[in-house]
C-alpha cells in the first residue's frame, strides 16, 4: 500500500510554518532578532501597562490646587455623599450602576491609585475600614430592598460571602484621580461588564490589596531588624 505523504493536508498546512521555525528562508539570525524583538515588545506593553506612576495633569499642581479641581475631593468638601461619612471615609451610590447594587467608597485623603499608597499601618487601617463600611453598606441596602421579598417566602435572608465583589481600579485604568473602592454586589448587569470588573488586569480585589501591604510591612519591619 502506497501513501502520497506530499499531497497530505497535514504536511501542507504545515508548510507556512515551517518557513518561519526553520531556517528556511530567513537564515538563523533573523529568526533570532525576530524573536528577541517580539520579545521586547512584550515586555514593553507589559510595562507600560503596570507602570507606576502615570503622570496625570494632577502631578504639576499643589495639594490646594489639586482639591479644588478633583471631583471627589470637592464631594467631600460638599458633604453630598448620600450614604456615609465620617472623618476618613464616604460612601455614595455610583451614578450608573453596573451591578445590582454599585457603591463608592472614597477615602478623604488625596490618593490617586493604588500604586500611591504608603505601605503603613495607617493605610492598612484605612483599607480595612473601607472594606467594612462597604459590606456594612451593601447588607443594610440589601436587607432593606428585599424585606418584602423576605416576607413573602420562608427562607430567611442572608447576605453571604460571594455575592459582593469590592475592589480598586488598577493604577492603568483609574477612571477619576482619587483613589476609590467600587463595592458591587452580585450579579452584574452583563457578562462583559463581570469579565472586565473580575479579572485581575483592570481590577485588584481589596483582599489581595490587604495582604499585599501586610507583606511589604512585614518586609520593611524585617529590614530593621537585620540592619
Ligand atoms: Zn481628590
Ligand atoms: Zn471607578
Amino acid at each position: 500500500m502506497s501513501t502520497n505523504i506530499q499531497s497530505s493536508p497535514a504536511v501542507k498546512m504545515s508548510f507556512p510554518v515551517g518557513m518561519f521555525t526553520n531556517s528556511y528562508l530567513f537564515g538563523q539570525s533573523a529568526k533570532n532578532f525576530m524573536l528577541a524583538a517580539g520579545f521586547f515588545f512584550g515586555i514593553t506593553v507589559i510595562r507600560y501597562l503596570f507602570r507606576a506612576n502615570k503622570r496625570s495633569e494632577f502631578d504639576y499642581y499643589p495639594h490646594d490646587k489639586v482639591i479644588e479641581i478633583c471631583k471627589f475631593c470637592q464631594i467631600i468638601k460638599d458633604q453630598q455623599c448620600n450614604l456615609y461619612n465620617d472623618e476618613d471615609v464616604m460612601a455614595f451610590s455610583d451614578g450608573g450602576p453596573l451591578a445590582k447594587q454599585h457603591l463608592l467608597i472614597v477615602p478623604h485623603k488625596h490618593i490617586r491609585h493604588i500604586n500611591t499608597i504608603e505601605s503603613t499601618p495607617e493605610s492598612l487601617a484605612l483599607l480595612k475600614k473601607m472594606q467594612k463600611v462597604a459590606l456594612d453598606l451593601l447588607k443594610q441596602i440589601h436587607l432593606k430592598e428585599f424585606e418584602k421579598q423576605q416576607a413573602l417566602s420562608d427562607k430567611p435572608l442572608e447576605f453571604k460571602e460571594g455575592q459582593y465583589l469590592l475592589g480598586f481600579h488598577r493604577s492603568f485604568a483609574i477612571s477619576v484621580d482619587h483613589l476609590h473602592m467600587h463595592a458591587f454586589e452580585l450579579p452584574f448587569k452583563s457578562t462583559f461588564i463581570y469579565w472586565r470588573k473580575t479579572c485581575w488586569i483592570f481590577f485588584m480585589k481589596i483582599e489581595d490589596l490587604i495582604s499585599y501591604i501586610e507583606k511589604q510591612i512585614e518586609r520593611q519591619l524585617q529590614r530593621k531588624v537585620t540592619f
